[in-house]
């Protein structure tokens, strides 16, 4: 069994054929998937993913502004994702948040007033957060230390993990996991390998960000939740554990975390 820990199936890419993605999950060993919602706070974009989620047993969704549209979050933006949080019980994270300095599709100092104050109303609600960093991880790091360092915090997740060792040093103790994408199987990601192979077993993950980032063998097509297994085997393999022994675990992990169990069929 694994978990696909970041996907967006609520998005477009897949509403063609969305019953049969999640069916795949399925039969691909997938048990659970977290589906991230993202998109404009202004539109239905949140309504959509909290939709797929209560529509899919094993589909779970968080809601919370991206680094990219933070220049859209403003009170009525966070009523809304409140509303959608209190409406549904599926929605168990706060996220994806955090800081893209790679795209700067918002102004940094937007991007990092919105994460810091996204932190606090996941503080509130009692909700783990989901992180997303890129280009921005010296900021990243220095916000988690100063925003999560309290005994209440419910713990958060590294996304698409990207970062050092160091990294990892400063976040677990916080509280974080770290999952891993389909990067970590391309050609030039020895760095991101090194980092997965040093990092406990009991604080990893691994997911899809599908439909983006799709693993190595099959590299150029959509990706999607099923193929969550490449990345898993690929991880398995380099850290030279068995996969079953690695899909338990980080199944595991994020079942604790998020104290969830696995539907019963
Ligand atoms: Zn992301
Ligand atoms: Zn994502």
């Amino acid at each position: 069994m694994l978990i696909d820990s970041h996907c967006h199936i609520d998005g477009e890419r897949f509403d063609e054929d969305r019953d049969e993605v999640v069916q795949r999950a399925k039969d691909a060993g997938v048990a659970m998937m977290l589906n991230i919602g993202t998109g404009d706070p202004h539109s239905d974009d949140f309504r959509r993913a909290v939709a797929v989620a209560e529509r899919y047993e094993n589909v779970y969704c968080s809601v919370g502004v991206h680094p990219h549209d933070a220049k859209l979050y403003d009170d009525k933006a966070e009523e809304h994702l409140i509303e959608l949080v209190k409406s549904s019980k599926k929605v168990i994270a706060w996220g994806e948040i955090g800081l893209d300095f790679h795209y700067d599709h918002s102004p940094r100092d937007v991007q990092i007033e919105v994460f810091r104050r996204q932190i606090k109303t996941a503080r509130e609600l009692d909700l783990p957060i989901i992180i997303h960093s890129r280009e921005a991880n010296d900021e990243t790091v220095e916000i988690l230390q100063d925003e999560c360092n309290y005994e209440e915090f419910r713990g958060g997740i590294m996304h698409c993990f990207g970062g050092t060792l160091d990294m990892v040093k400063q976040l677990v103790p916080l509280g974080f996991l770290i999952s891993f994408a389909g990067n970590v199987t391309f050609k030039n990601a020895d760095k991101l390998r090194e980092v997965a192979e040093i990092l406990q077993l009991n604080r990893m993950l691994v997911e899809t960000d599908c439909p983006f980032l799709t693993p190595e063998p099959l590299r150029g097509r959509r990706n999607e939740p099923a193929f969550v297994v490449h990345t898993a085997s690929f991880l398995a393999e380099y850290c030279e554990i068995e996969l079953s022994a690695f899909a338990d675990q980080t199944t595991q992990n994020f079942l604790n975390f998020f104290k969830l169990k696995l539907p019963a069929d």
